[in-house]
């Protein structure tokens, strides 16, 4: 028999988990009892440990669910909170300490909790028993209670001691079982008293005599019976538990001190005297009843089951067409297809957009170099005095050989050289690699997980910030040499000349939108022109500043004066741009030999050979290490390194996924119980049959 009730409540505890419905459970035994009846010391004689909160204001807030395990076998007994996942508990005041903050966890206002706390209990001690500990009644709320909370007591127990659940109504042999709430509240679920176990403790406070009729006759008959205890620890073991910590079992304690006051009386409470009393009954009955009352419902919960796997069923198949999902192959798949995604990239991203990167970052630090060290005024010298394309005899103004502009054309490209390549070469391309996994990320299934999101984007910023430290000073070294000398051929130098052109006509075309923009932005162009011009005649000192024009000049506004300003920048930069392209389009720009006129060719020849030696060394080096190394660390974060629980947290991520999981996880949990069942069944039938041979 003991194995039936066993697996009952394995099957309770797995129904515990699938949730939801209330009546997709087996009963169970709830306990209830006044303030002081008792109740506590009842449980703790059954587990054999003090385990449940004491102290004077303390009222338990929260139902227990508490799940007795006997492991026959085993020596250890131990607590768990499953909910909570602290592990195996041995040391039974650390379980009231948790269940005593647990208590106090409840906000005041709130009184009481009805959401259960689970605790199972696994012994070699304690019958397979499942119980549930309610808040015990209270008959005056003091002071600093909460004034509806006796009402809440009563009406979370009401929720709890309906049927199929057993009672267990606890009464005080000290207190009239006229007054005993318990008594009372079971009567009310329960009038013909047919689910009901009466316990009266305290068998020891009152007259033998007096304690035999409360057993016998009472005005409210239990077909369960009633069952007279004397749950006290009795004093002696009190004292010594100082010194065990509170962890010795003290069932056996409690029962010889009771075994040795109902055997003082054996008249009343003798086998002649046809009364049930002490602990072992009460634990044997308890055992009984709540077998045969689990085997009762096992139908009725087994149709609940069929009708809940039924819908499982249908959403399974409605919602996700059957498709099988576990934490573990979601991830697996989206790993896999995010890998796939990231070689896709990889193919496309080779050495060519490597040298696109580096050549635009470079002709825009050529574009700074050339406003600096060129393009402030004045720059007449370096123009061809007749800008006449064709002519090659019109050389600028300037002596070529003047030592100024040698010095000017080395500095700049010294400056361009010196800039740091390495570094910034490096990090252009490491980050726009990190932009591309961003955008992987972004399209993959992992965009709606924010810890699959941070583990990839970790992986490649580990990566990239690795092996940029050691690429940008090796890329640096590679070049050094043209720090020290630079020598371009023919080729270089045209291919400089039709790169720096199409450079200086995009930045045309970007100034000129600039103006526009500004144009727009201060209503209009006339508007504009006009503030335009009051600054230009300012410039050529026709027109004295009064102050510092910070609150506004010649009745335009300060902001007004600021755009104008950025305007007329922007209006002198577009023609130097335009007076620089014709000069880079002039028949003396196509001679290398001219290059002291020609900075625009010649630093953008510069840049491409630093941009050639950029891109072959990033390419190898960079390049093919991060697309190596990526997709291992990857897997190292998220696919072995992760433990199950953490798969399952990252599945559970995404809201859409979750419902999918515990569709099947319901539908599993909900078929495996059945299966528990059907074995059930024929233990049930095997058990019979034997008893009927025997
Ligand atoms: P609860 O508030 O219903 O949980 O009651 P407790 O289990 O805490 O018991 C209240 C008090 O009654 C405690 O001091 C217990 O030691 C004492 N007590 C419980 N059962 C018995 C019993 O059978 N006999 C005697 N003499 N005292 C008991």
């Amino acid at each position: 028999m003991m194995l039936l009730t066993k697996k009952m409540i394995h099957i309770r505890t797995l129904l515990q988990s699938v949730g939801k419905s209330d009546s997709l459970t087996l009963p169970s035994i709830v306990v209830i009892g006044s303030q002081s009846s008792g109740k506590s010391s009842v449980l703790e004689a059954i587990v054999g440990h003090e385990f449940l909160p004491k102290g004077n204001n303390m009222v338990t807030r929260r139902p227990i669910e508490l799940t007795l395990v006997n492991t026959p076998d085993a020596k250890a007994e131990y607590g768990e909170f499953p909910a909570l996942g602290l592990g195996k508990i041995s040391d039974f005041s650390s379980i009231q300490k948790t269940l005593t903050d647990l208590n106090l966890a409840v906000p005041a206002e709130e009184c009481v909790s009805d959401d259960p706390i689970q605790l199972r209990i696994y012994s070699p001690n304690v019958p397979d028993l499942s119980l549930i500990d309610l808040p015990g009644y209270i008959q005056v709320t003091s002071l600093d209670q909460p004034p509806e909370l006796k009402e809440k007591i009563a009406e979370l127990c009401d929720k709890y001691i309906q049927p199929p659940n057993v009672i267990l109504a606890i009464s005080a042999a000290d207190v009239d079982l006229a007054n005993s709430t318990a008594l009372r509240a079971s009567r009310a679920v329960d009038p013909r008293g047919e689910r009901t176990i009466g316990v009266i403790t305290k068998m020891d406070l009152v007259d033998p005599d007096r304690g035999y009729s409360m057993l016998h006759d009472s005005k409210y008959s239990l077909r369960l019976g009633y069952v007279g205890v004397v749950a006290r620890v009795p004093p002696s073991t009190t004292t010594t538990k100082l010194f065990n910590r509170g962890n010795s079992n003290i069932s056996q304690a409690v029962m010889r001190n009771e075994a040795a006051f109902f055997t003082a009386h054996p008249q009343e409470f003798g086998p002649e005297a046809h009364v049930e009393v002490g602990m072992g009954s009460l634990r044997k009955k308890l055992m009984h009843v709540l077998e045969q009352t689990m085997a009762s419902s096992l139908k009725s919960t087994t149709e609940v089951i069929h009708q809940e796997l039924a819908e499982a069923t249908y959403e399974f198949k409605v919602q996700y067409n059957d498709r099988p999902l576990s934490a573990e192959t979601y991830l697996a798949e989206s790993l896999d297809a995010f890998k796939h995604s990231f070689r896709g990239f990889a193919e496309t991203f080779g050495r060519s957009q490597v040298r696109e990167l580096i050549k635009q970052e470079l002709d825009q630090q050529v574009l700074n170099l050339l406003a600096q060290r060129y393009w402030n005024k004045p720059i007449e010298d370096l123009f061809p005095t007749a800008l006449d394309t064709d002519s090659l005899t019109d050389l600028p103004k300037a002596d070529p050989e003047h030592p100024l502009w040698h010095l000017k054309l080395d500095a700049s490209s010294a400056a361009l050289t010196k800039l740091g390549i390495g570094r910034l070469a490096t990090s252009v391309v490491a980050n726009a690699l990190q932009t591309h996994i961003d955008h992987l990320i972004q399209g993959s299934t992992f965009a709606n997980h924010p810890f699959g999101r941070k583990a990839i984007a970790d992986a490649s910023t580990t990566i990239l910030r690795d092996l940029s430290y050691d690429i940008s000073d090796e890329l640096e070294i590679c070049i050094k040499p043209y720090k020290y000398r630079i020598e371009l051929d023919d080729n270089e130098w045209a291919k400089g000349r039709d790169n720096i052109t199409s450079v200086l006509k995009e930045e045309l075309r970007v100034c000129e939108a600039a103006v526009k923009h500004v144009e727009t932005e201060v209503g209009g162009r006339k508007k504009l022109r006009d503030v335009m011009g009051f600054i230009d005649r300012v410039r050529n000192g026709q027109v004295v500043l009064e102050g510092d024009g910070v609150g506004g000049a010649g009745g335009f506004s300060a902001a007004l004066l600021r755009k104008g300003r950025e305007a007329v920048f922007l209006r002198d930069r577009s023609g130097i741009l335009k007076m620089r392209m014709m000069a880079v389009r002039s028949k003396q720009c196509a001679n290398k030999a001219n290059k002291y006129f020609c900075p625009e060719v010649f630093l953008d020849a510069v840049a491409d050979k630093l941009t050639t030696t950029a891109d072959l060394f990033l390419d190898a080096e960079l390049l093919s290490k991060f697309y190596y190394s990526f997709p291992r660390e990857l897997d190292a974060r998220l696919g072995h390194g992760l433990s199950k629980a953490e798969i399952e947290r990252f599945a559970r991520e995404d809201p859409k996924i979750r419902r999918h999981l515990d569709v099947v996880k319901r539908k599993e949990l909900l078929e495996y119980v059945l299966k528990e069942i059907d074995s059930l069944r024929q233990l049930e039938a095997r058990e019979k049959r034997s008893a009927r041979g025997s």
